[in-house]
C-alpha cells in the first residue's frame, strides 16, 4: 500500500475536477480525499502502487475539458485508516489564485434542454460543473453562489439534492438551477411585455432585431441571410462595413459557408468557444463584403441553443450590442436605453452579469491560436512567470484594444478587451475593471507602468507610472509568455507608436537581449501627410508614399482618382500637416489605397484586410525588390520599389497584394538572416494578418530560425499591458 499527497495547481477550480477526481479514486478502489484550497486541488490517494500510478497518470491525461494543469507535485506520507474516497469541504485561506472563465454549455447540458421529459427541458439557464457562466458572474473568490450574482435565486431543494451528490453531474455547480429557482428571461416588443424565448424567435424570423441579454453582455442578433435586415441593422448601428461576427446552430451549417480543418472546428466546440475567423467557401451578402474570412462561432449558452433549436442551423448576426465605440451592455436598463433606436425587441432575464465581456476573436495557424480579441472563455487567465515578482505592480498597456495586467507573486493576470480609451464609456469600463480584478485577486498594486506616449489614457490615470516603450513592450510580451530569456530579434510591426527618439515608430527591428534591447533597423521613415485623419482617408497614405517613391503629381492624381488630391499634394510638397513614420499600418493603407480596393476607411485596418482579402485570391509566390540600407549601425528597408512595383501592377490587384505580402515577408527574412538572429518573435497588430504572418513563419522556419508570436496574449496592442509588466520584471526598467 501507498499514501501520496499529490497537489494540482492551475485551473481546477469550478471546472468540474473534484467530481472527475472522486470518480477516478473510487473507480481505481483507492481511499482518502479531495479538497480545494486557495492555491489549487489538493488530494490524498491511498492503494496499491499499481493503482496510484494509473491513478497519477489519468489525472494528466483524463482532466475535464475546461480545465488546465499547470503543475503537479507529490509527496509520500503515512498510511492512515479510512474505508473511502470523499471530497472534503474546501479549505479557505488567502484570496485564490485563479478565476476560472466561463464555459460554453456542455453536451449533456444539451440533451438536458432537448429534451421534451427532462425538468429542464428549453430552461435557458441550464449548467453544470462542467460548463457555465463563471468569471462574468463571479463577485468575489472563492467562487460559490453566494458570491455571484446567482445570490439572490434561492435554490429549490431538486437543485440542492444535485448540489450535494457528488455523483451527480451538477455536485458543487455553483450557479445550479431550473425553471422552478433560477432567472427567467422574458421579452420585450415595441415597449410591451411580449412573451418569452418562442415570442423573440419569431420575432427574428420575421426579420427583425433583437437585443439579447447573452452571458457578458448585449448582442444584436438578426438573420443573417436576410439583406435587409442586415442593411437595416448597419444603418442604425451607423457601421457600413465592418465585418459582423455570425453563430450557426451546428458545425454542419458552418461548413456550408466556410472551411475549417480539424483544428478549427476543436476550437469551435472548446470549452471557450471563441469566435473563430474561417474562410469563405460561400458568401453572405453585407456579412463582412470585400473580405475572405467570416468570424464564426457555435452557440454556448443554453439561451443560443434553444433559439437555434427554434430558429433551425441557419447563421444569425450576433454582434457586440452597444453603440459603435463603447463598451458593449450588459445592464437591462442600460440596453432599453442604448439599444433603443436599433433594437426592435429585446430578450432581457433578470440575472445580473458582473464582469462584462466581449466575444473572443481568434484565428489558427499551424495548431497554434492568435487573437484578435481575447475575452469570453479566456480571461482573465494568467501566465506564470519562472520567479516571484517582488512588489505586486498594475501594467495599464496601450489605448486602443486596451487591456491591463495584474501581477502578484509569479502570475501575470489579463484583464479582457477592453476597448479604445479614447472612448469616455471604455474609459469607465477600464476604470470599474481595474477595480473589480483587484479586489477579486486580492492585489494591491505598488508598481505602476504605462505606455511612453503622453496622450494615452494611462498617462492621466496615473502619471507616475514607469513608462515603457510601446514597442518594447511588444517584444517582451512575447518574451512572457515564451520564456525568451536568452536573446532574441523581434519584429514589432503595428500602426504606431511613439519611438525612443519621439517620431511615430512601427515596424522596428529589435534586438533584445537579458535587461538590454536596440534598435537594430526599420522600415525607411516616409513623411505622412494628414495626421490622425490619414488612419481614416487611407489615400492620403497612398499619395504619401507614391510621393516618396517620386512619382510625379499628375501621375499620383492619376494612380488614386480622389477629388482632394491637388491641394493635399500642395501641402504634403509644402511639408505641412505631416509627420515622419517608420511603421507598417500606414503602408498596409497605402498599398490598398493604390491597388483601389479602398480609399476611405470606415473601420479600423480595413486597408489592410481588404489588402489580404485580396491577397488570399492569388498564388503567386513572387515579390517586388527592396532596398537594404545600412546607416550608422542601423538597417533601413527603402520600400520605394515596392511601391513602385505596385503601380506597375494595380490592373491584377489580387496578384499585387500576394507580392505585397510576400515582400514582407521576405523583407522579414533579409533582416533577420542580416542581424544573425536564431530566434525571432512577430508581433503587433500587423500580425493580425494571417497571410503575412504565415508567410513570414514559413520563410524564417526555412532558414533554421526558430519563430514565436503571441498565443495567450492578443497579437496587437492587447498585449501591450503584459509586456510592460515583464519589462519591470526582468529589469528593463
Ligand atoms: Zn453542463
Ligand atoms: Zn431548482
Ligand atoms: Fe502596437
Amino acid at each position: 500500500m501507498l499514501r501520496k499527497r499529490i497537489f494540482i495547481g492551475g485551473i481546477v477550480q469550478a471546472v468540474g475536477f473534484r467530481p472527475f477526481v472522486y470518480k477516478l479514486a473510487r473507480g481505481l478502489g483507492l481511499r482518502g480525499w479531495a479538497a480545494n484550497t486557495p492555491r489549487g486541488v489538493v488530494i490524498e490517494a491511498q492503494g496499491a502502487p499499481a493503482k496510484i500510478k494509473i491513478f497519477l497518470e489519468a489525472l494528466k491525461i483524463k482532466a475535464p475539458a475546461a480545465s488546465r494543469i499547470d503543475e503537479i507535485t507529490t509527496a509520500d506520507v503515512p498510511l492512515k485508516k479510512e474505508n473511502k474516497f470523499v471530497i472534503r469541504d474546501s479549505i479557505k485561506g488567502a484570496a485564490a489564485t485563479s478565476v476560472p472563465p466561463d464555459i460554453a454549455i456542455c453536451k449533456d447540458c444539451q440533451k438536458d434542454i432537448a429534451d421534451k421529459k427532462n425538468r429542464r427541458f428549453r430552461y435557458p439557464f441550464t449548467n453544470c460543473t462542467n460548463c457555465g457562466p463563471r468569471f462574468t458572474i463571479i463577485k468575489n473568490l472563492p467562487y460559490d453562489r453566494a458570491q455571484s450574482t446567482m445570490r439572490p435565486f434561492k435554490i429549490c431543494p431538486a437543485c440542492r439534492a444535485e448540489f450535494g451528490d457528488p455523483r451527480d453531474r451538477r455536485f458543487h455547480a455553483q450557479p445550479n438551477c431550473c425553471p422552478v429557482c433560477g432567472p427567467r428571461v422574458s421579452f420585450i416588443y415595441k415597449g410591451k411585455a411580449a412573451g418569452g424565448l418562442e415570442e423573440a424567435a419569431l420575432q427574428i424570423k420575421r426579420g427583425r432585431i433583437i437585443a439579447i441579454k447573452s452571458l457578458g453582455g448585449f448582442h444584436l442578433a438578426c438573420d443573417a441571410l436576410n439583406k435587409a435586415v442586415v442593411a437595416r441593422l448597419r444603418a442604425r448601428k451607423n457601421r457600413p462595413h465592418k465585418p459582423l461576427a455570425l453563430m450557426f446552430g451546428n458545425i454542419k451549417e458552418i461548413k456550408k459557408y466556410c472551411y475549417a480543418n480539424a483544428e478549427e472546428e476543436r476550437l469551435l466546440k472548446s470549452a471557450a468557444a471563441p469566435a473563430v475567423m474561417l474562410k469563405k467557401r460561400r458568401d453572405i451578402a453585407l456579412i463582412s463584403e470585400g473580405l475572405y474570412t467570416f468570424g464564426v462561432m457555435l452557440p454556448y449558452t443554453p439561451l443560443h441553443k434553444i433559439l437555434f433549436d427554434i430558429l433551425g442551423p441557419a447563421p444569425l448576426v450576433m454582434t457586440s450590442g452597444n453603440i459603435s465605440g463603447q463598451p458593449i451592455c450588459i445592464d437591462n436598463n442600460e440596453a432599453l436605453d442604448d439599444l433603443g433606436d436599433i433594437a426592435d425587441g429585446f430578450l432581457l432575464h433578470d440575472r445580473k452579469i458582473h464582469n462584462r465581456m466581449d466575444d473572443s476573436v481568434l484565428f489558427e495557424l499551424g495548431g497554434r491560436i492568435h487573437f484578435l480579441r481575447r475575452a469570453r472563455g479566456y480571461a482573465p487567465g494568467h501566465i506564470t512567470l519562472p520567479s516571484r515578482l517582488k512588489k505586486p505592480m498594475l501594467a495599464l498597456g496601450a489605448n486602443l484594444a486596451s487591456s491591463f495586467c495584474l501581477g502578484k507573486d509569479d502570475k501575470l493576470f489579463l484583464s479582457q478587451y477592453i476597448g479604445d480609451l479614447d472612448n469616455a464609456g471604455n474609459i469607465l469600463y477600464f476604470k470599474e475593471t481595474i477595480k473589480k480584478m483587484q479586489s477579486l485577486l486580492n492585489v494591491r498594486p505598488q508598481i505602476f507602468l504605462r505606455d511612453a506616449h503622453p496622450a494615452y489614457y494611462a498617462a492621466a490615470y496615473n502619471p507616475r507610472a514607469l513608462k515603457v516603450r510601446h514597442h518594447l513592450a511588444h517584444a517582451l510580451a512575447v518574451a512572457a509568455e515564451h520564456d525568451l530569456r536568452r536573446g532574441f530579434l523581434c519584429f514589432a510591426f503595428d500602426g504606431a507608436g511613439l519611438g525612443a527618439d519621439n517620431t511615430i515608430w512601427g515596424a522596428e527591428f529589435l534586438e533584445i537581449s537579458r535587461g538590454e534591447w536596440r534598435r537594430a533597423g526599420c522600415l525607411k521613415p516616409v513623411k505622412i501627410f494628414g495626421g490622425e485623419s490619414a488612419t481614416k482617408d487611407i489615400w492620403k497614405c497612398g499619395l504619401s508614399y507614391l510621393l516618396a517613391a517620386g512619382f510625379k503629381d499628375a501621375q499620383i492624381k492619376n494612380i488614386l482618382r480622389v477629388d482632394d488630391a491637388a491641394a493635399a499634394l500642395g501641402a504634403s510638397r509644402a511639408g505641412l500637416n505631416c509627420y515622419t513614420y517608420s511603421g507598417a499600418g500606414r503602408l498596409f493603407d497605402a498599398a490598398a489605397a493604390i491597388l483601389g480596393l479602398c480609399a476611405q476607411a470606415t473601420y479600423q485596418a480595413q486597408g489592410a484586410m481588404l489588402l489580404e482579402s485580396a491577397a488570399a485570391r492569388a498564388l503567386t509566390k513572387t515579390y517586388y525588390s527592396f532596398v537594404v540600407e545600412e546607416k550608422g549601425g542601423l538597417i533601413f528597408v527603402d520600400t520605394a520599389p515596392l511601391i513602385r512595383g505596385l503601380v506597375a501592377d494595380r490592373r491584377r490587384p489580387a496578384e499585387a497584394a500576394a507580392k505585397f505580402h510576400n515582400t514582407l515577408a521576405r523583407i522579414i527574412l533579409t533582416a533577420a538572416l542580416k542581424l544573425r538572429a536564431r530566434e525571432v518573435a512577430l508581433c503587433g497588430g500587423v500580425f493580425q494578418n494571417k497571410i503575412l504572418l504565415a508567410r513570414a513563419q514559413a520563410l524564417l522556419a526555412a532558414a533554421g530560425i526558430k519563430v514565436y508570436a503571441n498565443n495567450i496574449l492578443p497579437v496587437g496592442d492587447g498585449a501591450i499591458a503584459a509586456g510592460q509588466l515583464y519589462a519591470k520584471y526582468a529589469g528593463f526598467v
